[in-house]
């Protein structure tokens, strides 16, 4: 037998044995159908996560991890976070995490005309919203609020150094940590090689996908006058953060609600007929973002920046008179 032959017969014989392979993997592995939907929920920035994703594996170690590293990053609530480290002056040097957070923080406060701002912390402290209990507020306290708040008071070096334009100033990813976190995972979870799936972090929330019934992923926006839902929606891909007065703030000695979004302008909590802001974008931590920073601005500048942003959608909720108003831009409801 000639050198050609024998190349080929033993090319033929490696051709066989690689398909043959290749054919009992394939149907030994399980369809899609089969691989099964896991659950992991937990605690974080002082509320609860879920994600619900379809893989062999339970993957809640690694879901865990990546939310400690953004905890140990952004947290108010863990003492030695790197952000309660920057507040409390012990370092200027900010994460990975942070740098992300903060560059991100810079272009939505500059397109909101700074009504997202991450130098509230102050305000928010002293309002009550914080870890430490709320201050006597005088228009003394106010003024000089007022003095450190302000999202050009802060900069990031190239290589990731805080830089104060004044002394006091104190940094708040709240309003954005949430929406970050869902993220995070949800990037972890895809690198895995998960397709379908939902994580949620106090109500900031990313589906991919199908649920297990291989239906979409329906997802309800809460009522503001806390009874029952204000719109369902079905949705195969989104990021979507909702901001809403009506969750969390406290009834004052006026009888007055006092919220826990602050006016970055006023150094005051935002008192205005917006209740709720739910809004998609690219990313979630953007969405969250910009769901804060519509309930700063109220409805008719809120329109403005959607107009200026096709990439975010938006569903608000405001109260005229004695009803309950709606207002949705690409953002499609079921049944409507
Ligand atoms: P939730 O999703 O819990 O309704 P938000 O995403 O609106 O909350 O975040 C509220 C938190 O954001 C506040 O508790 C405070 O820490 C921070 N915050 C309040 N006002 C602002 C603001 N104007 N810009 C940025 N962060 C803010
Ligand atoms: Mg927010």
């Amino acid at each position: 037998m000639n050198a050609y032959k024998q190349i080929a017969k033993w090319g033929f014989l490696a051709f066989l044995i690689i398909a043959t392979i290749y054919i009992l993997r394939r149907h030994n592995a399980p369809t899609t159908s089969e691989v099964p939907y896991q659950e992991c929920t937990g605690k974080i920035f002082g509320t609860t996560y879920k994600a619900i994703y379809q893989h062999p594996d339970d993957l809640s170690a690694d879901i865990h991890s990546r939310l400690n590293e953004v905890d140990a990053s952004l947290s108010m609530f863990n003492p030695i976070s790197t952000l309660a480290r920057i507040n409390k002056h012990e370092t200027d040097t900010m994460d990975a995490m942070m740098q992300e957070v903060f560059a991100l923080a810079m272009r939505v406060s500059e397109a909101t005309g700074g009504a997202f701002d991450c130098t509230v912390a102050p305000a928010v402290e002293a309002w009550g919203f914080g870890f430490k209990n709320r201050e006597q507020i005088t228009d003394e306290k106010i003024d000089s609020l007022k003095q450190l708040i302000g999202y050009r008071n802060v900069s990031m070096t190239a290589d990731g150094l805080l830089k104060r334009q004044i002394e006091g100033v104190q940094m708040d990813f709240g309003a954005i940590a949430k929406g970050f976190g869902v993220d995070k995972v949800a990037e972890l979870l895809s690198t895995k090689g998960v397709k379908n799936m939902l994580v949620e972090i106090g109500g900031e929330i990313i589906v991919h996908g199908t649920r297990a019934d291989g239906k979409p992923w329906r997802i309800a926006v809460q009522s503001p006058t806390g009874e029952g839902f204000s719109a369902v929606l079905s949705r195969t891909e989104t990021a979507m953060a909702t901001s809403g007065n009506y969750l969390n703030y406290y009834v004052n000695e006026a009888g007055e609600r006092v919220a826990h979004t602050i006016s970055p302008f006023t150094a005051r909590p935002v008192t205005h007929t917006l209740l709720s802001a739910t809004v998609t974008a690219p990313t979630c931590a953007m969405a969250d973002a910009f769901a804060t920073a519509f309930m700063v601005m109220g409805v008719e500048q809120a329109k403005t920046v959607l107009e200026e942003h096709p990439a975010l959608g938006a569903y608000l909720i405001y109260s005229e008179g004695d009803t309950l108003q709606t207002f949705a831009k690409n953002f499609s409801l079921d049944g409507k």
